[in-house]
């Protein structure tokens, strides 16, 4: 059955030969940094640490096995921290193939930081994945996805290719890197419901919902979104933390999830790094972001600019 590629104004995508939708299974090896960049006094808290080092300890070998398996590759983002911590994890990765991207060096908090203080954090996870696993990233992804206005432009300075923080889209689009700039990044678009955080974490004191959910619910739901992607021929991007799904029963039906993922027809299971390209190299339109301004009420001196965003028609 040959479904029409998902193509409007903000996503004008189409699929090489033979495809009709996309996929990509990513890992955020966040390890201990996340939880040392929220609280560092959590590095003197012995069990904790050591739930975040089941992920590249015990997960990552689980799951570059099942990659392998399934004959996939896929697309890991790694804390600059994390790779000095585990270089020989890092190097296991990159030597199976699979992609290494960017995510912070210390899993910092990016709300509200100025520019150089972002590009800091830049500038010292590329010199970690360099120095560990000679290693240049074209893929970035902003701890607990959060990105600055300022970001794009500072991922352009360094010939980054994507980013993979928004949450605007169903599939991957071009982006002016500011208003005004002439240059352009790739954006593939995430979700909090592909994200195995919101089903599983669970550590006293520190996690998001608490409820650890059954695997069969996460498979089933993230399959639903799979086929509803596949269907509106976008993109699907599950989000996966090694200390998180590399469990035992996660890692199960992570492998089913792969399975069904593969066995949709036209599915292009592949990196965010060549779904990035394909984009750069197909896609003419580059969508520019309007900053929002904070609608101020009369008497406080401002007026306010809505930002008028173009809705696009779905085909
Ligand atoms: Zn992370």
């Amino acid at each position: 059955m040959n479904q029409p590629a998902f193509a409007d104004s903000l996503h004008p995508v189409t699929w090489p030969e033979g495809y009709q939708a996309a996929a990509s299974f990513t890992f955020d090896v966040d390890a201990e940094s996340c939880t040392i960049a929220h609280d560092p006094s959590s590095a003197r808290r012995m069990s904790l640490m050591s739930h975040q080092s089941y992920g590249p300890k015990i997960a990552v070998p689980r799951l570059l096995q099942i990659l392998d398996r399934q004959d996939i590759k896929g697309t890991f983002f790694i804390p600059g921290f994390t790779a000095e911590s585990y270089p020989d994890v890092v190097r296991r990765i990159a030597d199976g193939g699979h992609e290494i991207a960017h995510h912070g060096y210390l899993h910092e908090p990016m709300q509200g930081i100025d520019a150089a203080t972002e590009a800091s954090y830049l500038d010292r996870g590329l010199e970690a994945l360099a120095n560990v696993a000679g290693v240049r990233p074209v893929g970035y992804r902003a701890p607990w996805w959060e990105l600055n206005w300022q970001s794009p432009a500072l991922l352009a300075d360094r010939g980054f290719l994507y980013d993979s923080s928004l949450l605007d889209g169903d599939a991957p689009y071009r982006m002016a890197v500011a208003e005004g700039d002439s240059r352009d990044i790739v954006e593939i678009p995430v979700d909090w419901a592909l994200d195995d955080w919101e089903q599983y974490a669970f550590y006293p004191g520190v996690t998001g919902s608490g409820v650890i959910e059954s695997p069969a619910k996460a498979l089933e739901m993230w399959t639903l979104e799979a086929q509803a992607h596949r269907s509106q021929g976008s993109c699907f991007v599950l989000t996966n933390h090694p200390f998180i799904s590399g469990r035992p029963s996660r890692a199960v039906a992570l492998e089913q999830l792969i399975e069904r993922v593969k066995d949709l027809d036209g599915m292009w299971v592949t990196t965010l790094a060549a779904i990035a390209q394909h984009t750069k190299d197909t896609v003419q339109e580059i969508h520019t972001h309007a900053r929002i301004d904070v609608p101020l009420f009369p008497g406080a001196g401002a007026t306010f600019r809505p930002a008028q965003v173009k809705i696009p028609t779905l085909r």
